[in-house]
């Protein structure tokens, strides 16, 4: 039996920044869902899949082998033997992970393969549908968010400290897009779960929101 904390929000909310602190805190692994349609991405860019072909997208997604191991807060993820890190952060990963993500036949394939991989872990597991499709029945349920600024400026300063600048009108454009097509779609959309208790980050440190969420798990 799984033990779940999840963690859904917008794009830029520093979902990953906090579900990794508040993992290590407790001592739970973390699965991070987004990781899995950019890897998903990835691959479709690197082996010329038509991103405008759902069928295909979701073919590479039901071929792919997916490996996760999990190292304290970390999580190391595997597709067909790469380890993924930080290519599927690249600009252009996220430019066309929007059209992975609205894909049911991926979603079909990704979201029992979260599940199998929560099974019998302690985990943090952060993304858009966690706590009402993929672990309805999570222990702790958040809904973590921020102004778009905010959110824009977090993503901006993240790229830069890999050593992407994209300016900050494009990373604004480029989240504002990702929402609104994660709201919209039909099938996982980003929701508030019922039961979720809702984070609004903006202009609050890092630390003091883990803290909040802690004393709440
Ligand atoms: O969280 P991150 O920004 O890395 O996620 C990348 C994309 O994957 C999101 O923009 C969203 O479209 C998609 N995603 C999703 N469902 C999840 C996690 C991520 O659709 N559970």
């Amino acid at each position: 039996m799984e033990d779940v904390i999840a963690i859904d929000g917008p794009a830029g909310a520093g979902k990953s920044t906090v579900a990794r602190l508040l993992a290590a805190r407790l001592s739970y692994a973390r699965l991070d869902t987004g990781a899995m349609y950019r890897g998903v991405a990835y691959l479709a860019l690197k082996r010329g899949v038509d991103f405008q072909n759902p069928a295909a997208l979701a073919a590479l997604a039901a071929a792919v082998r997916i490996e996760v191991a999990f190292r304290g807060a970390e999580m190391e993820l595997r597709m067909d033997g790469e380890i993924l890190n930080d290519q599927i952060r690249a600009p252009e990963v996220s430019e066309r992970v929007k059209a992975v993500a609205a894909c049911e036949g991926v979603r079909t394939v990704l979201v029992p393969a979260q599940r199998r991989l929560g099974a019998g872990h302690r985990v943090v597991c952060e993304g858009r549908d966690i706590g009402t499709v993929v672990f309805p029945d999570a222990r702790k349920k958040f809904y973590l968010t921020a102004s778009l600024e905010e959110r824009a400026r977090r993503r901006a300063s993240e790229l830069r400290g890999r050593g992407v600048d994209q300016p900050l009108d494009d990373v604004r454009a480029s989240i504002r897009e990702r929402d609104a097509m994660d709201a919209a779609r039909r099938m996982g959309p980003l929701v508030v779960a019922p039961d979720a208790v809702v984070i609004d980050s903006t202009g609050v440190p890092i630390e003091q929101v883990v803290e909040t969420l802690h004393r709440l798990c």
